[in-house]
């Protein structure tokens, strides 16, 4: 029998980007002790506060089905938090709940993208990005950006647009750790307004600000009538394997998207939704007790890289990531990494899992334990002055 085109296509090369991160989980399953910098997931749990919501709710009945779109608590919820954060009136039908940013993703260029589209992406990438968007059946567009310019992409990048159907977007970013500053998201509005596209923002690393500011690009003149926003709780409250995040839209787009939601996935389990709800309502001092760790080995990382221009940090502006140009060692980032995991049982991911424009770098995530991340930092950097 045969497979449909769809699914077999979706990671063409057959290569998801993920192969050192599957070697270093091998090696640790074989007892080996690897620093793993690899996936982008906190090295604490849910918060047990948010859990303790969690059972109480459970326990007190919420395990039907729940409410395709969402429950009118939870709508809200994120409505406001939305309303005012980014000043742009929005009401719980401007929300759908999904089952995490990735459901968001899918949804909403489900919602917007006909079958053969050209759906615009900024490379370097999330790695399930194009399989998303060919998912959706669409035709993936990358647009390259540059490090020397902190892989901002410039407007002139953006005229490859004209055309396509849809621009995504992330900032802050994943792998970069880059902040789009007010120029760069003055550009992707005006690019999405000319060439008359749908943007899809994805602000699932809005919590973790470092330097600058988040601007959400749906608060910008225009722009709220022709983009979709996906949000999450995996990184903002640690919450990854609770599979809980949004759409948020206009409302004939969220209304078709939850007709699509009642054919897919049938919504998010009623317990995680009041979980979510208590986690919102902590405000922004339980997103900053989340945030904290990743602040502060951003200022290890700041210390164990300076005196030195063998590696050299990207701004690392926002998001759990440090992006390391070392392309001074003459290896490509994939070489860097298998050498790095084989020699010193550290690993990070290669900038090429991230698309062509971050090749010669590597993607460290700041997720292990102050300490182990230090001194990983300082035989990472030892390791590249003994290659350059
Ligand atoms: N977008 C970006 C940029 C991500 O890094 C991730 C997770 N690593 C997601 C979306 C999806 O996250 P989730 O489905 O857990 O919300």
């Amino acid at each position: 029998m045969t497979l449909s085109h769809r699914i077999t296509t979706l990671t063409p090369d057959g290569d998801d980007g993920w192969g050192l991160f599957y070697r270093s989980r091998q090696m640790i399953a074989a007892g080996e002790p690897v620093t793993e910098l690899t996936i982008g997931e906190h090295d604490i749990r849910t918060d047990a506060s948010i859990l303790e919501a969690m059972h109480r709710a459970a326990a007190g009945g919420h395990t039907g089905y729940a409410s395709v779109p969402g429950t009118p608590a939870l709508r809200q919820a994120v409505a406001d938090r939305i309303s005012q954060r980014t000043g742009v009136a929005t009401t719980p039908d401007n929300v759908l709940i999904t089952p995490g940013g990735q459901a968001g993703l899918f949804a909403a260029h489900m919602a917007v993208l006909n079958p053969g589209d050209t759906a615009g992406y900024i490379d370097p990438y999330y790695t399930t990005y194009p399989g998303t968007l060919r998912g959706a059946g669409a035709v993936p567009l990358p647009i390259t950006t540059r490090a020397a310019q902190n892989f901002q992409p410039q407007a002139e990048d953006l005229r490859a647009l004209k055309g396509a159907a849809s621009l995504l977007v992330n900032s802050p970013n994943n792998p970069t750790g880059v902040i789009y500053d007010a120029a760069t998201m003055g550009a992707i509005a005006a690019a999405a307004q000319e060439h008359d596209l749908w943007l899809i923002s994805d602000e699932v690393y809005d919590t973790q600000v470092w330097e600058g500011a988040h601007i959400s690009p749906r608060a910008l003149p225009g722009m709220a009538s022709r983009t979709l926003v996906v949000g999450s709780m995996s990184k903002s409250h640690a919450m990854t394997g609770s599979r809980i995040g949004w759409v948020v839209g206009p409302t004939e787009a969220i209304a078709h998207m939850t007709n699509l939601a009642t054919h897919t996935t049938y919504g998010v389990p009623g317990y995680i939704q009041d979980a979510a709800v208590f986690a919102l309502g902590e405000g922004e001092a339980l997103e900053e007790k989340i945030a904290a760790p990743f602040r502060r080995r951003r200022a290890i990382a700041a210390k164990a890289l300076a005196g030195q221009n063998v590696v050299r940090a990207l701004p690392a502006m926002g998001a759990m990531y440090l992006m390391l140009d070392i392309r001074a060692t003459g290896l490509s980032g994939a070489e860097f990494g298998e050498r790095l995991l084989d020699t010193h049982r550290i690993a990070v991911m290669p900038g090429e899992s991230f698309g062509t424009s971050a090749a010669g770098h590597i993607r460290v995530a700041m997720t292990t334990d102050d300490a182990a991340f230090e001194a990983a930092l300082h035989t990472l950097v030892a390791f590249a002055q003994g290659l350059a």
